[in-house]
């Protein structure tokens, strides 16, 4: 039963039980007592006559007078009994009522200030099915939510840490080398700490971009583009390298897909992305695919290669950070392992999604995004 109609209830049966003692007290024990005080009174008077004096009584039977006064005092203290055991009843179901409501909220000021100092795994316990049951729910959710947060904080924390350890190491061994002459001074040598230091640029940038991305905290400029427009600004910066590495690169694409509402900027990183791991990830002489169809008020991008290939189970982790499924091989070619994290967001971001599917390993694999076709931020 929900708080609300609870406490109504608990109001109402605090005045009903209050009604029902005092009735019963002047139906039951008023009578007795007043019973019990005209014996009294008569025996008193046959036991001294006369002496009614002291009692207040004149002699003879009792006058209307005498019995109203009787009467009252039997009603009087019959009420004070009866409206004492009302309100120790009420007394005590307003003390359970309130135990209920402040018990729970109590354990979750204690619960908090617990997960304040890093105990994240804290939870409370309910079989409420009212307020605060949900209130309890709520908080347990929260408690969840902080633990993942700070899960993957510290999880980030040691990748980046993991990721910087590697470049690093090689430019201080190789400097190292250099200056005790056990390595040669060659351009070869250069070289290498030269693309060191690239990759540790690259990952700060895309750190960068990470946090700006996942923040929310970069601006959109969504703008009506035929997807012919978005697939021509990436195919314009990647045709040589598939030329170069003998890979052939097709794009079909339906005459009369509708215009998509997206950052042609952002987009086209999205599917530079997306064209450059099919380029890494499958081997010379192979084909990699560009399509596109309309769908219910968006429409749908697909890469498609004949590469290497995913596990299903790949197909999902590839969009968590750092994840790299070969990764001295992803790593060799200077990969962070967070492009495709940050695709996910920018595709996001702009109301689409985005998605990896394969038929298994060296089955090659296809990335699937959609982008709508009406202005997001009007519609959401
Ligand atoms: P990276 O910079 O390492 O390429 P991404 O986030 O872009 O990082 O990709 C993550 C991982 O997903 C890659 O290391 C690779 O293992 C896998 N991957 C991405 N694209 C493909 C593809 N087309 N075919 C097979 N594996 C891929």
């Amino acid at each position: 039963m929900r708080l609300y109609p609870k406490l109504l209830i608990s109001y109402l049966v605090v005045v009903i039980i209050g009604l029902a003692v005092i009735i019963a007290s002047t139906t039951f024990v008023a009578p007795r007592n007043f019973a019990h005080r005209m014996e009294m009174m008569m025996e008193s008077e046959e036991h001294e006559p006369g002496q009614g004096q002291r009692h207040g009584m004149m002699n003879g039977p009792p006058t209307d007078e005498e019995i109203n006064q009787r009467f009252r005092d039997a009603l009087n203290e019959s009420l004070i009994w009866g409206g004492g055991a009302a309100i120790g009843a009420a007394l005590l179901i307003s003390a359970f009522v309130a135990w209920r409501i402040t018990q729970p909220v109590k354990a979750m000021a204690a619960a908090s200030d617990r997960i304040a100092s890093g105990h994240y795994e804290e939870r409370l316990a309910t079989h409420q099915h009212d307020e605060i049951g949900e209130l309890v729910h709520s908080f347990n959710q929260m408690a969840a939510a902080l633990q993942s947060t700070e899960t993957m904080r510290r999880q980030l924390i040691a990748d980046v840490a993991h990721e910087l350890k590697t470049p690093l190491t090689t430019i201080v061994g190789t400097m190292e080398g250099l200056q005790d002459g056990v390595i040669p001074n060659t351009p070869a040598t250069f070289e290498l700490v030269h693309q060191e230091a690239n990759r540790l640029r690259r990952l700060v940038l895309d750190l960068q971009e990470l946090s700006r991305v996942e923040g929310g905290k970069m601006a959109f400029n969504l703008q009506p583009h035929l997807p012919a427009e978005l697939v021509k600004f990436a195919t314009d910066r990647l045709t040589p390298q598939f030329t170069d590495k003998d890979i052939a690169l097709t794009v079909s694409l339906p005459a009369n897909l509708p215009a998509i509402y997206a950052d042609l900027e952002r987009t086209g990183q999205v599917l530079i992305n997306l064209l450059g791991n099919a380029l890494q990830y499958t081997p010379s002489g192979g084909q990699v695919e560009i399509f596109a169809e309309s769908l219910d008020r968006q429409v749908r991008f697909a890469v498609r290669d004949s590469g290497v290939g995913l596990t299903p189970d790949d197909c999902e982790k590839i969009f968590q950070r750092f994840y790299r499924v070969d990764k001295s091989r992803a790593r060799a070619s200077g990969g962070s392992g967070i492009g495709l994290t940050i695709a996910r967001h920018l595709v996001e971001s702009q109301g689409g999604h985005l998605w990896a599917t394969s038929d298994g390993l060296g089955k090659g694999s296809t990335f699937f995004f959609t982008l709508p076709t009406e202005n997001f931020t009007k519609s959401s």
